[in-house]
Parts: C-alpha cells; sequence; structure tokens
C-alpha cells in the first residue's frame, strides 16, 4: 500500500466517525517553545489548554513532523526520519480512553476492503503508563489483546508531552511484532527494533512544569487540564515501511526513488555495504527535509531553522561526495522529492522553481567552503611530506573546521586519499575545549538566552553535529 493511500485511509475512517479533517499546520511552529512542529496535536495545543474554544469536538490531520533530535539516528535506526508524517485523531473533550482505543484498534486490523490496514492482531503489542490499570482493562474488553501483551511503562516512556511546559497525559503506545529474525522476544520493553512503535495514544489530561531533572519524564504535573482529551500519532513512514514489505523507512515508497537516483549518480548499488548505504538513506532522508523546509519558508542562515536547513542541506552534500559524486547534487534531488510529494503537498510543485533555487544556491556555498578549505589542505599536505611526516596534526584539522567550516570526516577523507592520517585524538580534544569555553562563557551570562553562535562549534564537527539543539529543539518525551 502506498504512502498516498495510507494518508487517505487514514483520514477517511476518522472523517466517517465524526472527526473535521484538517490541514497540516506549517513546518514552523506557531509556538514559540519549539523551533519546528513535531507532533500532530501542536496546532491544537490552545484548545487543550482552553486558552480557546475548538471549532469542532474531533479533528483528524497529518502533520508534517521535523525532528531534528533524531538526526543521529537517520540512516542507522530503521525508523527514524527527520521530516515524517504524522497521522492523528483529537478528541477535545469528546471521546476519551475507550473512544481512541477502539478507533486505533479498528483501523489497524480492518480488513482491507473495510477500509482498514489488515494489521495481524497476534502481531500486535502495547504499552501503558505503569498505574493506568484502565487502559490495561479496555485494550481487554475492546481489542481482546491477552495480559500477555500488554506492558507497563514509567514516567520516561510512557507519559507524554512536547518536551516543555504544557498539556501533557499517560498514553498507550501500540507496536508491531516484525518477527524473531529482528530482534529477541519479550515485547517492546525488551527490544524497540523487533517491536517497531508505530502509533501513541496520548490520554492528554494533565499540565505540566518546567523539568527538573535529567529524565525525559523529570517534570511536575501542575494540575488537570480543563478537559479529558485525545491526541494520537500514528508515523505514516513507518506504517507503510510494514505495509510495503520493506526494511525500514527510507525503503518506503515516498523515499525509495531518491536512492535510486543517488545509484545511479554514485554507480554504487544500495544494499552492498553497510556505510554506503548509511550514505544513501541519509541523502534521501535530508533531501526530503530540506525540501520541505525551504517550501515552508525557511531559508539557510547561521541560526534557529535557518542553521538546521542549512546542516541538513550540508549534510546531503557531504553524503553524496562521500558517495562519490562530487557535481552539485541538490537540484536533482528536490526535483525527486517534487515528483514523490506533490501529490499530498502541490506547492512543491507550484513554487518549485522557488524552492529549487534556494535549496541549488545553498550547495554551491557549501561547494566553494570545500574548495577554499581544499587550499588549506594542500598546503599542509605539501609541508607534511617535505618534513617526511604523514600525520596531519589534530590543530590543521581543527583550523580547518574552525576557519572554513570544514567537517572532520571531510578532512579524514582527504587525508587518507593523500596517504595521510589525522591525529583525531588531538582534534577531539580541541573540540572539547572550544565546547567548554562556550559553555563557560553561557554560564557567564547567568543563564541568559545563549547565543547560537555558542553552539556553532558543536553544530560544525560533522555527525554529531546536531546535538547542542536539543536545548533549543525539544520534543515528545515518548
Ligand atoms: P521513537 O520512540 O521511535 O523515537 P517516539 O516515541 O519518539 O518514537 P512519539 O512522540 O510517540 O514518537 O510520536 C508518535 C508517532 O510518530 C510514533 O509512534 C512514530 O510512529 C512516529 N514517529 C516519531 N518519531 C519519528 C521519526 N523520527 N520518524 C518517523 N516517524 C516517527
Ligand atoms: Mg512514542
Ligand atoms: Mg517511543
Ligand atoms: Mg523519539
Amino acid at each position: 500500500m502506498q504512502t498516498h493511500e495510507i494518508r487517505r485511509r487514514f483520514l477517511d475512517h476518522f472523517e466517517r466517525a465524526g472527526h473535521t479533517v484538517v490541514p497540516s499546520a506549517s513546518l514552523i511552529s506557531q509556538d514559540a517553545t519549539v523551533l519546528f512542529t513535531i507532533a500532530g496535536m501542536a496546532p491544537f495545543k490552545p484548545y487543550f489548554l482552553g486558552q480557546s474554544t475548538p471549532p469542532y469536538p474531533r479533528a483528524t490531520s497529518v502533520q508534517k513532523c521535523v525532528r531534528t533530535g533524531d538526526i543521529d539516528n537517520v540512516g542507522v535506526t530503521t525508523r527514524h526520519n527527520t521530516f515524517f508524517q504524522m497521522a492523528g485523531n483529537f478528541s477535545f473533550g469528546d471521546y476519551f480512553k475507550a473512544g481512541a482505543i477502539e478507533h486505533a484498534w479498528t483501523l489497524l486490523t480492518a480488513p482491507l476492503d473495510e477500509g482498514g490496514f489488515a494489521l495481524d492482531p497476534e502481531r500486535l503489542w502495547v504499552t501503558v503508563y505503569q498505574s493506568d490499570d484502565e487502559a490495561i482493562r479496555l485494550w481487554q474488553e475492546i481489542a481482546g489483546l491477552p495480559a500477555e501483551r500488554i506492558q507497563r511503562r514509567g514516567m520516561d516512556d510512557n507519559f507524554w508531552s512536547m518536551g516543555v511546559p504544557g498539556p501533557c497525559g499517560p498514553c498507550s503506545e501500540i507496536y508491531y511484532d516484525r518477527g524473531p529474525e529482528y530482534g529477541v522476544e519479550g515485547g517492546p520493553v525488551a527490544d524497540e527494533d523487533r517491536y517497531l512503535e508505530i502509533w501513541n495514544l496520548v490520554f492528554m489530561q494533565d499540565v505540566r512544569g518546567e523539568s527538573d531533572g535529567a529524565g525525559k519524564g523529570d517534570f511536575p504535573i501542575l494540575g488537570p487540564l480543563p478537559q479529558q482529551n485525545i491526541d494520537t500519532g500514528l508515523g505514516v513512514e513507518r506504517l507503510a515501511f510494514l505495509l510495503q514489505g520493506v526494511d525500514n523507512v527510507y525503503e518506503t515508497d515516498l523515499l525509495r526513488p531518491i536512492i535510486a537516483t543517488m545509484e545511479r549518480l554514485s554507480g554504487v548499488r544500495y544494499g552492498a555495504e553497510h556505510t554506503s548505504d548509511v550514505r544513501f538513506r541519509v541523502i534521501a532522508d535530508h533531501a526530503r527535509s530540506g525540501t520541505m523546509l525551504i517550501a515552508d519558508g525557511v531559508t539557510p542562515g547561521n541560526e534557529g531553522r535557518g542553521y538546521v536547513l542549512r546542516r541538513l542541506i550540508r549534510r546531503a552534500v557531504r553524503a553524496a561526495r562521500l558517495l562519490g559524486v562530487t557535481d552539485p547534487v541538490m537540484p536533482t534531488l528536490v526535483a525527486g522529492v517534487r515528483d514523490l510529494m506533490s501529490e499530498s503537498y502541490p506547492e512543491l510543485t507550484s513554487d518549485f522553481e522557488r524552492i529549487e533555487r534556494i535549496a541549488r544556491t545553498e550547495e554551491q556555498a557549501f561547494l566553494r567552503t570545500i574548495a577554499s578549505g581544499s587550499k588549506l589542505f594542500e598546503v599542509a599536505r605539501d609541508e607534511l611530506r617535505a618534513e617526511e611526516t604523514t600525520v596531519l596534526p589534530g590543530s590543521t584539522a581543527f583550523t580547518l573546521h574552525d576557519t572554513q567550516g570544514f567537517p572532520i570526516d571531510l578532512t579524514l577523507e582527504m587525508a587518507a586519499e593523500a596517504g595521510l592520517t589525522v591525529d583525531v585524538g588531538e582534534f577531539e580534544r580541541l573540540m572539547q575545549e572550544q565546547k567548554d569555553r562556550a559553555r563557560a562563557d553561557a554560564k557567564a551570562r547567568k543563564g541568559g538566552f545563549a547565543d547560537l553562535s555558542v553552539y556553532r562549534g558543536l553544530l560544525d564537527q560533522g555527525v554529531p553535529e546536531f546535538t547542542g539543539y536539543s536545548e533549543l529543539q525539544t520534543e515528545g518525551t515518548v
């Protein structure tokens, strides 16, 4: 079943059940607590909080989401995209736990000709918040789930919030057992790779305060919301991956063709080797996120959303180079994303010229950075040759990084080509020192909102570059 069909079936199911179909909101968060829209509930937050009255008691949507916090998982796990689509149904003081469970179970297990997804009920597992005996009883009564396939989990896993003060509540998540070839037995508590999380049902009933500890669930509950609500989120790409019988979200119908394009451009075959497979998946994912962000009005820049976009594009270009493609790739990739996604997002076609130009210009700027850094690198290389040494000092790698924005993996690659090794230990020590200095600086500002430039050193590092954003880009706790 194609992704567009999954979206349609989902919305049709809930429309038939009296929900108003609401179009996706922009990826640019309307809510200042986060940079991007990270979940389907985000546009409905004022309704949950009772700040405004919803024009309908029930709604359904397929919301565009970006979670930069998941970037290190992209290409590595089977299930994390930076851009993904979250299908959801929402009740504003209307139905509650029983209704949410009933809807989700029916839609997942009903036969195809009745509008369902025909998942094998024997393979479904659920988790509930540790003290939620009511949810356990409802899963048994409504879905006929045996007790062994219902697991309890604590605040960190089964109490959802946006990661910031606001609406929250205990949740119940639905997982699909992919089978023994994908990991160990024992349900989602034992193995989240074998048991794939597909749908989160949040019983949105409380308000949370500021985090007061290191754990995701370490926050105070300030009190109940004015009403008991339902907020659910089904990962469209994840359901597609199960229904299409492929191995991960990157091989589904809306992403795999981008990998095929890169296979053609690089002459490398996807599936032949793990490291290059990860690069293919990173390209497919980031090209799509980048395109969707530009479509929603983000432009590359040095802070905030613009910086996230810049890093996504540069990471995609880097990954392409590592596959051996040094010519520009963004125009081709953006056109590929348009062809795949415009059925659901027609603005990708109507606004294509602008989107393509922004992506192309950013790639060109990065390619110029690479070219100027290469000159500096060549000078260092010739000096080493003259000295008859083969180790590029960590300080040179650091300077390349700091002054030219040269990611370390690029330095490593060029060093290897020149028959050199890099003193990575020294490079990392210098990076750490810079990080410590930035932290000390931020602290000296006495908790004032740190300027993004403080993070730049962290962000530029290459693979783990987005970690510095965790303080800016918070997201769901489960
Ligand atoms: P995970 O534990 O796998 O990181 P999550 O618990 O953080 O997922 P939720 O906040 O519960 O996710 O979001 C609801 C649903 O959205 C998930 O059940 C999943 O199907 C989907 N989803 C979440 N994050 C991603 C992602 N990065 N890429 C694709 N789908 C996602
Ligand atoms: Mg979850
Ligand atoms: Mg989870
Ligand atoms: Mg997550």
